[in-house]
């Protein structure tokens, strides 16, 4: 068996699961094996109620009282169950599975996983897993990988088909030689892959997951130093001058900008007009005035007659984007023809899109990635910004260079990285960064709080939504009995809708939905139809409703700081007082404590510096400090230091001190940043 075999070839993989897994982008054996686990799980040896610690995941095993009873509230369907150990009786719920009802007969004995509340004498345990014995058993005998999920595909079966993979398939020759690997404690292909799934001890996986981000980082690096060169002082194509359009722009605006802004905005300007193609990062903090500036680049790029395109991650930021801009365009006459180009536009909408850019009839596209790809043929694209996004990097400088000259590029960022790991990432960008926000708005208060507190959250959510505001709710991204996120978000609202009164509008947004669908949510939310928001991390970047003042964060423990401060951006735009509550499922005071520094500060520099302190090598796995990074296990911030080591090899291997062929990191590199 090899590894680019289609993974029908494992036994037990017919075209059936097949088509399943290709929903999760697997369809050979190499893909499956870099499906790494989002996050493991250590099966404890069950404890007793007694035993059991507050707010932490434990294992009991009780013997079933009496009969479940079903109860409908709204659209949820309850079912309680009495569950009985040697220190007491413990209640078990569970949402929207009413087929338990029949399972689980009184006198039998299951094992429950989850969370033990307590109340006064009284236990509970919401929504846990449910184990036979022997199924637990063989759980207890090493560390399990949770995969990320989706219908059909349940963690037993990729369980089972890496197995089968790993076991069955020749690893590729390892291009690290081992004397190096010995060095810098950097495990071989094989132990690396075995560990990263299904990891002998704690020891072992860390050592995987160094190994797994190096690779990572170096690949990124060899890639980006290598187009380097020929990016590096490519001359400047499109040369601009500065336009009255921009200083009266700036004149006009309803504020001043502030000073870090214009250093930012006289840097952008500088490049336009200079010797050299453009190639700037923007780095500031969210609400410091990012888009401003884009906007600014692009007056000037299309005064000077030439096209301009700002792509964002999501389709709803950009559907945003393209509203901002054409509202700018309308109140101060600017010289825009703005078009918008997004995967969620029918074929024939798309069709005349691409023919007003193609005709420069439409001077500025505002989109997705799909912009530079596909059929888009511009007719004089000079400046390209991406935002909120850091992976903009060398194959989409590529495409661009494919379809004509060498645009300028500017890349917008709020994730706060260190200068030294920015250069290291990105040799050969320059920086600007705006490290000031502006003035005059009312500080965000923040609380952070147990899951007791829940009631006192949704009574204060009732009144902020009485008061014509709008709330957020975020929930992660978790696994608990192998639902995927798609129906944690779906439940949450639903309990959401039984507990708040009737008249709040509660929607819901994740990751799965279709692009079309987010969209309508976004825009319904956006216009203030809907009131309560309850959503993955999905809005994390950038979105800009200035009514909503609430941002409720579930199991916050389970975010980096960075990426909850991101969050948080999220309200404290508009005049009125925004308020954040981040409930920790787990009040560890060590957990409590690391959440507290959200509460002590709002720059996130600040914040992603100290998260790191708190944090020992146990932690990190679970936690990624920003998911918009395109690394699937590095995380810049933890694997500072392996990022650094990438570095210095990246230096010898290019300057060709360090002998091998290293060819293989060049051509695996697509595979992590696509
Ligand atoms: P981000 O950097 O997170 O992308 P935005 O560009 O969305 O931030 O700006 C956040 C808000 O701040 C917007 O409503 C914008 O109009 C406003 N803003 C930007 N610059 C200034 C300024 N200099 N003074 C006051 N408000 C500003
Ligand atoms: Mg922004």
């Amino acid at each position: 068996m090899r590894l680019e075999n289609r993974i029908t070839d494992l036994k037990g993989i017919g075209e059936k699961s097949a088509n399943l897994f290709h929903k999760l982008n697997i369809d050979t054996i190499e893909d499956l094996i870099h499906y790494f686990p989002r996050d493991y799980e250590t099966f404890r040896e069950p404890v007793t109620s007694g035993q059991a610690k507050e707010g932490e995941i434990c294992t009991l095993r009780l013997v079933i009282q009496g009969t479940p009873v079903l109860k409908r509230v709204r659209n949820l369907s309850i079912l309680n169950v009495t569950g009985q150990d040697i220190d007491g009786q413990v209640t078990i719920t569970f949402f929207h599975m009413p087929f338990l009802k029949n399972v689980l007969r009184p006198g039998s004995m299951y094992l429950f996983r989850g969370q033990l509340q307590r109340k006064g004498t009284s236990c509970y345990m919401e929504h846990p897993r449910m184990y036979k014995e022997e199924e637990y058993g063989s759980l207890m005998s090493c560390i399990q990988p949770r995969y990320p999920l989706t219908k059909g595909v349940t963690n037993q079966m990729l369980t089972k088909a890496v197995k089968g993979a790993l076991e069955n398939c020749p690893m590729p020759k390892d291009p690290l030689p081992e004397d190096i690997r010995t060095k810098y404690g950097l495990p071989g292909y094989r132990v690396a892959f075995e560990n990263i799934h299904f990891p002998e001890d704690m020891e072992h996986l860390v050592a995987a997951r160094k190994r797994m981000a190096f690779d990572e980082f170096l690949s990124f690096i060899l890639m980006l130093r290598r187009s380097k060169d020929a990016v590096e002082n490519t001359p400047n194509a499109f040369p601009m001058m500065e336009t009255a359009h921009t200083v009266r722009l700036m004149e006009q605006l309803p504020y001043r900008l502030t000073g870090a802004q214009q250093r930012a905005w006289s840097e952008v300007c500088a490049d336009l007009s200079g010797k050299y193609c453009m190639n700037r990062l923007i780095q500031g903090d969210v609400g410091s005035g990012k888009t401003v500036v884009a906007l600014l680049a692009l007056l000037m790029c299309v005064a000077n007659g030439y096209q301009g395109a700002m792509m964002a991650p999501t389709e709803v930021l950009a559907k945003q984007h393209f509203d901002t801009f054409a509202s700018f365009t309308d109140k101060y006459k600017l010289p825009f023809r703005p078009i918008l180009l997004v995967g969620s536009m029918t074929a024939k909408e798309k069709r005349e899109a691409y023919e007003k850019i193609a005709a420069g009839e439409a001077n500025l596209v505002l989109g997705t990635h799909a912009i530079i790809q596909d059929k888009v043929q511009f007719q004089n694209l000079a400046l390209v910004i991406t935002d909120e996004q850091h992976r903009f990097g060398v194959r989409q400088r590529e495409e661009l260079a494919e379809k004509g000259k060498q645009p300028h590029i500017l890349v917008m960022s709020a994730t706060p990285i260190p200068r030294t790991l920015a250069i290291i990432l990105y040799g050969d960008l320059h920086i600007s960064v705006i490290d000031e926000l502006p003035g005059e708005r009312l500080p965000i208060k923040n609380c952070v709080v147990g899951t007791g507190y829940r009631p006192t959250a949704y009574r204060f959510l009732a009144q902020e939504v009485k008061k014509g505001r709008q709330v957020y709710v975020i929930c992660p991204m978790v696994e608990e009995g192998e639902m995927d996120d798609l129906e944690n978000v779906v439940e949450y609202a639903q309990k959401l809708r039984a507990i708040l009164p009737e008249e709040i509008q509660i929607g819901h947004l994740h990751g799965k939905m279709r692009p079309a669908e987010k969209n309508k949510i976004m825009e319904s939310f956006a216009a203030g139809n809907i009131d309560v928001l309850v959503s993955t991390t999905v809005i994390e970047v950038g979105i800009n409703v200035p009514n909503a003042t609430v941002m409720m964060v579930e199991n916050a423990e389970r975010f980096g700081l960075a990426q909850l401060h991101q969050l948080r951006g999220r309200v404290g735009r508009g005049a009125h007082q925004s308020y954040c509550i981040f409930v920790s499922g787990n009040d560890r005071p060590e957990i409590m404590e690391r959440l507290q520094i959200l509460n002590k500060s709002n720059d996130g520099f600040y914040i992603a510096g100290e998260d790191l302190k708190m944090r020992g090598p146990g932690d990190l796995l679970g936690i990624r400090q920003s998911g918009d990074f395109a690394f699937r296990v590095g995380d810049v911030y933890q694997d500072a230091d392996v990022l650094k080591l990438a570095g210095e090899f990246a230096g010898q291997i290019l300057s060709g001190e360090l002998e091998g062929d290293f060819e293989n990191y060049f051509g695996t590199s697509s595979r992590f940043f696509l």
